[in-house]
């Protein structure tokens, strides 16, 4: 499908500025009409140029006419994604952002922030699974407490020994983990963390001007991804739990996740990919939060994150009310 403007023929595209559809051409805002439905397609529905799609693409623009295409059967049935974070940051903003944060730095060759190449970036709807998990968290040891005083000319020594009993329900909301091959996991991981609140149901009004891909690997495929950040969480959580002891010694720990739902989401990144001496440096700027991680040019081991915290905690951790807390 395309998206056309009414007035004047255009194609109207989602601008993160106006909040909504709008046509580049006339400046209209909310004149778009859906056109050109097509299934299997092989040649642009406008233009009539071939199109060479890649096996995961959903959305891409046309090399010939520069019209963005969305293609119904990547975005339908068994891949129509349930939600999506739409754009905050449309390329302008995301073009200012870079500058105003690497103006003046010693390490960027001159035309790494110039109008030409920074054009050259785009915006991609990366597939994402968010992860939902009910997981029990069980923690039995023995614990032991000391203390000392004096008395006359008499030191006493004090222990007393603890049957520590945890049992934990914690339920995880949306940890997210990318279904996207040529979308390098640890700077997906680094993207985080997103604001979920701006979750929306998904419309393919919102992919006009950007591009895409449907999910490349299936939920149970990735899910191992989610439970390991999910288990160094509840891990961490049940160490938390048990404090104020000398020494404690574990006699039982288990974590037992139970994934709930897994739900197909798009996420927006912006992926400028600067070629520098035969080498590319790619950056990617999460699209809702202007958060930019990237290798900078000429230091080549560091990855460089800017504003980033390494996500450290989960963004949906909730505890339930069947937090059971014992100290026998
Ligand atoms: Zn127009
Ligand atoms: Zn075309």
């Amino acid at each position: 499908m395309i998206f056309k403007c009414k007035n004047c023929g255009g194609n109207a595209v989602y601008s993160p500025e106006h909040n909504g559809m709008f046509c580049p051409y006339c400046d209209s805002e909310k004149s778009h009409e859906r056109m050109h439905d097509l299934y299997n397609i092989q040649v642009c529905p406008d233009c009539s140029g071939e199109l060479q799609i890649e096996e995961h693409t959903s959305a891409m623009q046309c090399p010939y006419c520069n019209n963005y295409i969305i293609l119904n059967e990547r975005v339908e049935g068994q891949y129509a994604p349930k939600k999506m974070i739409p754009f905050k940051y449309s390329k302008d903003m995301v073009k200012k952002l870079m500058r105003d944060n690497f103006k003046g730095r010693v390490f960027a060759p001159t035309d790494f922030l110039s109008e030409a190449r920074l054009n050259g970036m785009s915006g991609e709807y990366v597939p994402f699974w968010m992860y939902d998990y009910d997981t029990r968290c069980v923690f039995r040891g023995e614990g032991t407490k000391t203390r000392s005083w004096t008395s006359g000319d008499m030191r006493y020594t004090e222990t007393s020994y603890y049957n520590i009993v945890r049992d934990l329900n914690v339920t995880y909301k949306d940890i997210p983990v990318d279904a996207s091959i040529i979308m390098p996991d640890q700077i997906m991981d680094l993207m985080e963390p997103y604001n979920y609140d701006d979750l929306v149901e998904f419309t393919p009004e919102y992919m006009s001007g950007f591009h895409g891909e449907k999910y490349n690997m299936d939920a149970t495929s990735i899910e191992n991804r989610a439970n390991s950040k999910m288990r160094s969480s509840a891990e961490t959580l049940l160490n938390q739990s048990v404090t104020g002891y000398s020494r404690v010694t574990p006699i039982d720990k288990k974590i037992m996740p139970r994934m709930t739902e897994a739900t197909f989401c798009l996420l927006p990144v912006w992926k400028y990919i600067y070629k520098y001496k035969d080498t590319e440096y790619p950056f990617y700027i999460n699209g809702q939060t202007g958060k930019v991680i990237g290798k900078v040019p000429v230091s080549k081991s560091k990855i460089w994150a800017y504003g980033a915290t390494l996500w450290a905690s989960l963004a949906g951790v909730i505890l339930l009310a069947g937090y059971i807390i014992s100290s026998l």
